[in-house]
């Protein structure tokens, strides 16, 4: 397939008949551990892949918004008329008009324009198809805006463009890593100030990949399972009169099961303070340059999520085995769980060799075939030309 960017080009001129003015990108993410710790108030640690949503884009006359995507044959108009009433742009178009949205209802002035928008991420495997798309949106609203909005007020926008505007409750992770990844890092956020640092993670310099697999498994009761999961956390907090999971320090972890009224909340409460630590542990081991040591960690997550918290399903369980025992360092589920994807830490030069025993494992089992692409930490969305 051509180069995304070239894509995007392609595509705005055939559906304009005219050359962009620019074209911006923002990268799809997977988070390398801290899962279901967000609405915890705890710890996440994503990176950026190098797969990417690209729009082509250029101003056009009045307040008019005109999009086309690859992933959909016609072009979707809407004017300051159209977001002024909710729910009239709908379907994929609405997290390009939530963007135009979120920024006029922050004050800030957007120029109408035409954009063209096509990705190499996929959409709804867990990559954050969703954050890459508006990232490469409001990148490139706000440069043809004229004088620049500071980058780090870009995730809230976003944030509150899937939020409010498409209706999709998504905590700040996504559309901070599409915005503010750097290339050979990860993106340490902390999800009760949202305050960021870029921990170094060169898998390159390491000689080591992240192989991310696509379970293509189909996402089953997520979003009930996902309610029930934060509820139980909510709960457990009150019960221990905290005013969030991420306050349970691992030391006084016993204490709290202790005071917890049953097994099933204590294994909840056990996988979110573990992971945050997990995080926390994930994070100096990088600081110090000891990558090679993570992998231990990231199987450790993933069995906390297996056997505690639940949230794993058979195709999903499989691939990190089979990625373990194909000779990975270490391998767990990557995003809110009952599907989606795995990454496994590998030797750069065995990624091949652990996505074809991951693949044959598949087979033998009957599932549908996983999609398996080994990656290096990329950089957050910016502008191509
Ligand atoms: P994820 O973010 O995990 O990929 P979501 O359900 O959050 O899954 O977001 C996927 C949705 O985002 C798609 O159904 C579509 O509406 C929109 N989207 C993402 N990428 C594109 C794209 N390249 N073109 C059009 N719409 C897109
Ligand atoms: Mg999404």
């Amino acid at each position: 397939m051509t180069d995304v960017a070239a894509r995007a080009t392609a595509g705005f001129r055939s559906a304009y008949g005219a050359e962009p003015a620019g074209r911006w990108a923002a990268p799809g993410r997977v988070n390398l551990i801290g899962e279901h710790t967000d609405y915890n108030d705890g710890f996440v640690l994503p990176f950026a892949l190098p797969l990417r949503t690209v729009a082509a884009a250029a101003p056009q006359e009045g307040e008019r918004w005109t999009v086309c995507s690859e992933l959909s044959a016609d072009p979707v108009s809407f004017d300051a008329d159209d977001l002024a009433t909710p729910g009239k742009v709908t379907g994929w178009a609405a997290y390009v008009a939530g963007v135009v949205w979120a920024l006029r209802d922050a004050g800030h002035p957007v120029p109408g324009a035409r954009i063209a928008i096509a990705s190499d991420v996929p959409v709804g495997s867990g990559l954050s198809s969703s954050a890459a798309i508006e990232a490469a949106v409001l990148a490139a609203l706000v440069d043809l805006g004229g004088p620049g909005l500071p980058e780090d007020r870009w995730p809230r926008l976003a944030q509150r463009a899937e939020n409010v505007y498409v209706g999709a409750p998504t905590g700040i992770m996504d559309q901070s890593a599409a915005i503010r990844c750097r290339e050979g890092h990860a993106l340490f956020l902390d999800c009760r100030d949202e305050s960021i640092e870029h921990i170094p993670f060169d898998l390159d310099a390491a000689g080591l990949a992240v192989l991310v697999v696509d379970s293509r498994a189909p996402h089953r009761h997520a979003d009930g399972e996902y309610a029930a999961r934060r509820k139980s956390c909510e709960r457990a907090a009150a019960l221990l009169g905290v005013p969030a999971l991420r306050d349970v320090a691992v030391a006084d972890l016993d204490g709290a099961l202790g005071r917890l009224p049953d097994d099933e909340m204590r294994r909840r409460v056990r996988h979110v303070v573990t992971e945050d630590q997990r995080v926390l542990d994930t994070v100096a081991l990088l600081r110090a340059g000891r990558v090679r040591e993570i992998g231990p960690l990231l199987t450790a997550s993933h069995v906390s999520m297996r056997d505690d918290f639940e949230i794993t399903v058979p195709e999903i369980d499989l691939a990190v085995e089979s990625a373990l025992a194909a000779g990975a360092l270490g391998a767990r589920m990557t995003g809110g769980g009952f599907g989606g994807c795995v990454l496994a830490l590998v030797e750069a030069d065995h990624a091949d060799k652990v996505a074809t025993a991951v693949t044959a494992a598949y087979a033998e089992r009957g599932f549908a075939a996983p999609g398996t692409v080994p990656v290096l930490p990329a950089p957050g969305a910016t502008r191509l030309d």
